[in-house]
């Protein structure tokens, strides 16, 4: 590569503080421009020392200052189509979890205390009590994660001469960034004891693997991939008949927590599973429920994903199991606070109310009909006339996420740009870099937002996004 920049005369470096006044409008806290403008400026020395040619180091300086802007945590317009988006941070609350939030942070709260009695109370009563209640379970609990909860599940169920635990080779599986079952199973201290082939396990192979040192069966529910073809499983039954003759728990890792079905909302609009054979109706996640009911004996969920509330790992069952794992010190670091113990509590209430289909953000979303859509993406195609890029509204197909329903696709519908002389991609840059950021999908020399995971009230900061995006230049 050739460097395009015009040779620069050798200069002194300018001042940290001349770099810091011509960023004098960038609102961000004045510590993180100045670190920012040292870290370029030392960047550059170590490029003059090393016999680089000099770069324009208010340019490089201004581009690391966007950067930073960009890292701050903040709302994104999801115009991905995919409901439950892990990197966008998976489920938005409902109302009453969003006041719960706001009113217990901006203030105290009952969080350790008994009202009644006046002395210290557990943190999560309620909301234990709720969970238990919601999974037809003897007992619940919360902390951080699912991840966390298997985590406290397995220290809790093994022993130095009781560690091995029962997994079939069809369930090994790595479910998001770094969470591979094999590794928690190890950091935990249990031994992995694998059952069966890839494709194929059976309740005789379980069976057959218990032994003395068996400290529980583990169930992984596959949520973020299928098998279809010569495969089998045991029935959720027959898993609990072995471990109940064996004397050992059964452990259902469920993932999504699906507490409401949302299978039915989906296939009113004809979701489809798409196998090689052809379609097929859309998939159901088993809830927690079902899966106690079934004879689990403890059952762990995400907050987050199909339970609709805030980052955070539900274990539920038998009532000493539970309690077992709230003695273990490592309870403590991977408990949670009060913000997400309140939207935790507002969601679960939301499932006993039985107004998951009205209140839940994600519920609604799923539900909306293709209908209702492509009204308005009609409606944000006809603001964006005039714009110097094409808009059109196109039929597309969204997916609910968060490594669960790995085979259903919901049919949407998006609004399409074409970009008149520039890359796709360059659009959908410049959308995601946008104030708000616009998170579109690219295919075909297409630009997608799929109107399914914008919420109506955004449609006019997406017009608006558009207009700036299209008009800023590549
Ligand atoms: C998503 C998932 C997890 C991890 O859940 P986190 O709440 O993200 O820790 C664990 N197990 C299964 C089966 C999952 O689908």
């Amino acid at each position: 590569m050739t460097d395009p920049r015009p040779a620069e005369p050798r200069r002194e470096l300018p001042s940290v503080d001349r770099l810091v006044r011509s960023l004098a409008d960038v609102d961000l806290p004045r510590a993180i421009v100045v670190a920012t403008v040292r870290a370029g400026l030392a960047a550059e020395r170590a490029r003059r020392t090393a016999g680089e040619p000099p770069a324009d180091v208010a340019a490089d300086v201004g581009r690391a200052i966007a950067a930073v802007r960009q890292s701050r945590l903040r709302s994104v317009v999801n115009g991905t189509g995919v409901v439950l988006h892990t990197n966008l941070g998976r489920s938005p609350l409902a109302p009453a979890a969003v006041a719960a939030v706001a009113a217990a942070a901006a203030g105290y709260t009952n969080l350790e205390l008994d009202l009644t009695t006046g002395a210290r109370g557990g943190r999560a009563a309620y909301v234990e009590r709720a969970l238990a209640l919601l999974c037809a379970a003897e007992a619940a609990t919360v902390v951080n994660n699912c991840a966390a909860g298997l985590v406290l599940v397995l220290r809790g169920l093994i022993a130095p001469d009781r560690a091995e635990v029962i997994v079939s080779r069809g369930e090994l599986v790595q479910i998001g960034g770094g969470f591979r079952i094999p590794d928690i199973l190890a950091t935990s201290g249990a031994t992995l004891r694998e059952v069966g082939t890839t494709n194929r396990t059976t309740a005789a192979d379980y069976a057959a693997a218990v032994s003395p040192r068996t400290a529980m069966v583990l169930k992984v529910h596959r949520g973020n991939f299928y098998m279809a073809g010569f495969v089998a499983e045991p029935k959720p039954g027959e898993l609990a008949t072995v471990a109940r003759a064996a004397g050992v728990p059964l452990v259902v890792d469920l993932g999504s927590g699906a507490a409401y079905d949302v299978t039915p909302s989906i296939a009113t609009e004809s979701a489809a599973v798409e196998t090689e054979e052809g379609t097929a109706p859309a998939e159901r996640e088993p809830s927690p429920a079902e899966v106690v009911g079934g004879g689990a004996d403890l059952v762990c969920f995400s907050g987050d994903k199909l339970f609709g509330g805030p980052q955070a790992g539900v274990v539920a069952g038998r009532r000493d199991l539970v309690e077992r794992l709230g003695r273990d010190p490592l309870f403590r670091a991977l408990r949670c606070d009060k913000l997400v113990l309140s939207a935790l509590q507002a969601t679960a209430d939301v499932h006993l109310s039985g107004a998951a289909a009205a209140e839940l953000p994600i519920v609604r979303m799923l539900a909306a009909t293709t209908g209702e859509l492509r009204q308005r993406a009609d409606a944000i195609v006809a603001e964006l006339d005039g714009l110097a890029a094409t808009a059109t509204v196109v039929p597309t197909r969204g997916r609910v996420g968060g490594g669960t329903m790995p085979r259903t696709t919901v049919p949407s519908v998006a609004v399409a740009l074409v970009p008149g002389r520039r890359p796709a991609a360059d659009l959908a840059a410049a959308l995601r870099r946008g104030d708000p950021a616009v998170l579109a999908t690219v295919a075909a020399g297409r630009v997608r937002i799929d109107l399914r995971t914008v919420f109506p009230h955004e449609d006019a900061a997406v017009v608006a996004a558009v207009r700036r995006a299209v008009e800023m230049p590549g």
